[in-house]
């Protein structure tokens, strides 16, 4: 095995000698020698380059362009049809996904990790934050989408809430279940779904379920 070069500041040059690495006057680097061990350099080590890294940014989804998309579902506590929102992200969006460490020891890339587009549509579920903007966008369509917590999920979340008697609708039954309000099985169900295309940008930490077939082609165009 060859020597290891190491990305050293200068003012940290004598903490990173002292815990062995070597000084390269030729090549002006400081090294782990050949067969030691990384251990305590390993902070130093330089970070892959071979594609573009970022610290983990505050929201892990995003999208050039989004979709306010609204269903009907009924109330499990006053049995009404209520509208019920949720999101559409085009193709275009993308998932921050971190980068894996082989070595726990490997600190430098903690928190690292690189946008990734899947190339396909997704409708989003279990929103834990949203941007501003994003809240301001749908306050414009409901009031009653909302941070709520939920047992079924354990934590709060961003829950639609039936405009009738205000009880929480939790995204499970309308998300997972085939049938539920966004998770169409026919084109005549998403017929009776509507999209609203916003051009702003979309920021979120959520969930986004891909279907084969979404039948978002089936769903009404809504006018502003
Ligand atoms: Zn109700």
């Amino acid at each position: 095995m060859a020597r290891i070069d190491l990305d050293v500041p200068y003012s940290q040059k004598d903490e990173a000698k002292s815990l062995g690495a070597r000084w390269d006057p030729q090549a002006k680097t400081w090294y782990i020698p050949d067969g030691a061990e990384v251990g305590q350099l390993a902070r130093w080590l330089p970070i892959p380059n071979d594609f573009e890294l970022e610290h983990e940014p505050e929201f892990l989804v995003r999208s050039p362009y989004y979709y306010v998309m609204e269903s009907l579902s009924d109330c499990w506590k006053c049995n009404a049809l209520t509208r019920v929102f949720s999101f559409k992200l085009p193709e275009e969006h993308e998932e921050f996904q971190y980068i894996e460490d082989d070595e726990e020891e490997f600190t430098l890339t903690r928190g690292l990790g690189e946008w990734k587009s899947h190339g396909h549509r997704g409708t989003v579920s279990n929103v834990h934050s949203l941007s501003p903007r994003v809240v301001k966008q749908m306050h414009r369509f409901t009031e009653t989408f909302k941070l709520a917590y939920s047992k079924t999920a354990g934590s709060r979340y961003f829950m639609n809430h039936c405009q009738h008697c205000g009880a929480k609708l939790g995204d499970f039954f309308m998300h997972s279940e085939p049938g539920g309000a966004f998770f169409p099985t026919s084109p005549e169900q998403a017929n009776k779904m509507f999209l609203f295309r916003i051009n702003e940008k979309f920021d979120a930490n959520c969930d986004i379920r891909y279907a084969t077939d979404d039948f978002m082609d089936y769903m009404q165009i809504g006018g502003e």
